[in-house]
């Protein structure tokens, strides 16, 4: 669509997510302050049910279920085809602007600044730093670029690299995060650069290192993505960013960014007034998931929640309490269709002293 002039009302980072995915988690986008999820600007679609029955579901007809659909993790139906707006552009590049903060606060600062003026906003963050600056970083903010003489410039393909085996475990520690922080953030010499980019490095970095995830050697990682609300947003940020230091993790790719206030529409979505941060931790079994356990605590305390799209290890007592609404939600739910997932969040552990993860894979071993 985009050399026919239209772009994705939002995009994910990374490219290789289809509409159904994108329904199903609501996906949120650099954009979410301006445009909220993907949700808000789907209208219409067609749902598939074990028993046969296809569904049209819209805001006016069998709206609940498409309210539940939106966020429902792919267990009320199979989307079989989807509407949705999109937006013209004149062109496929972007105006970026990289600007180096070195504490919490200038992010909050830059970012207010530029909520206004610029459609997507992001930062890599490197949370190594400590003291009273918290973190430091790379705010990226960028807007549609407006020339009619760019439509018909060609754009350059690159070749992905690839990383063509698992790195060693050893490979990714503390010492190694912080000299790959170190040497990202100082790559950038001069406080503020502005380039012009065609849209795929912009919205996609990742996805030009084909099997990227083989970094994390061959035990892999987990992803845990968080929203505070902004009353707590200092505090709390302080303290899992203390804890996460403390513990010695090193999360290599870590990307903090604001949600705006527009509403999700999906009963389960996880977008809402707040910060977000989504880390990457190396996989090291009971360790790591004891210790998302306890942010886990420091989210519920400040009222925020865990992103379900990337988690595979929270309790069922935590996804209760970031998501009251799921027993309305479980009434929208195919009665063939559950999931690992789902099972996980909705039985009560049987034995509390079993890690989350084996408890879900027996269950899941269980029940086909
Ligand atoms: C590098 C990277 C960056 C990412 N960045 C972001 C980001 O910025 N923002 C964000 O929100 N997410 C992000 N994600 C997560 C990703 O956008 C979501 O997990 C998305 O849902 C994946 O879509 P998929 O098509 O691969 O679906 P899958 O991973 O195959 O499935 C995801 C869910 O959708 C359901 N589903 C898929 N197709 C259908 C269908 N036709 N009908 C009903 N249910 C269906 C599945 O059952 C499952 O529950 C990122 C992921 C990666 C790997």
């Amino acid at each position: 669509m985009v050399p026919r002039g239209w772009f994705l009302p939002v995009t994910p980072g990374t490219k290789f997510v289809s509409v159904g995915g994108a329904i199903a988690n609501d996906i949120h986008g650099k954009n979410h302050h301006r445009s909220g999820t993907f949700g808000c600007h789907v209208t219409c679609f067609e749902l598939l049910r074990s028993n046969g029955q296809r569904l049209t579901c819209s805001p006016d007809q069998n709206s609940e279920l498409f309210r539940a659909t939106i966020g429902g993790l792919g267990l009320t139906g199979i989307i079989l085809w989807a509407e949705f707006r999109l937006k013209p552009i004149i062109n496929p590049y972007i105006d970026m602007d990289h600007i180096r903060f070195s504490s919490l606060d200038e992010f909050f600062e830059i970012s207010a600044a530029s909520d206004q003026d610029f459609e997507y906003t992001m930062s890599w963050v490197d949370l190594f730093i400590g003291g009273q600056n918290l973190c430091r970083g790379i705010f990226m903010r960028g807007n549609h670029n407006q020339s009619q003489a760019l439509a018909s410039k060609p754009i350059k393909k690159r070749l992905p690299l690839a990383l063509p085996f698992n790195l060693p475990t050893f490979a990714l520690n503390t010492i190694t995060v912080k000299a790959f922080n170190e040497l990202y953030y100082h790559a950038q010499r001069r406080k503020r650069v502005h380039k012009t980019v065609p849209y795929d490095p912009f919205f996609y970095p990742l996805d030009s290192i084909h099997n990227w995830y083989r970094m994390y050697g061959k035990r892999g990682f987990l992803q845990y993505q968080f929203v505070i609300p902004f009353d707590h947003a200092r505090e709390a940020m302080s303290e899992i960013l203390g804890r996460i230091r403390h513990a010695g993790e090193g999360s290599f790719l870590t990307v903090l960014k604001k949600f705006g206030d527009i509403p999700s529409p999906g009963m389960l979505s996880f977008p809402r007034p707040g910060l977000t941060l989504a880390l990457d931790f190396a996989y090291s079994g009971q360790k790591t998931l004891q210790f998302l356990n306890e942010l886990d605590k420091i989210v519920i305390q400040t009222g925020g929640a865990i992103y379900p799209a990337k988690d595979a290890r929270m309790s069922a007592q935590s996804f209760q309490t970031f998501y009251p609404q799921w027993k309305q939600f479980a009434q929208h739910i195919d009665p063939h269709f559950s999931s690992s997932f789902w099972r996980r969040v909705t039985t009560p552990q049987i034995n509390p002293n079993r890690s989350t993860e084996a408890a879900a894979l027996s269950r899941h071993s269980q029940s086909p």
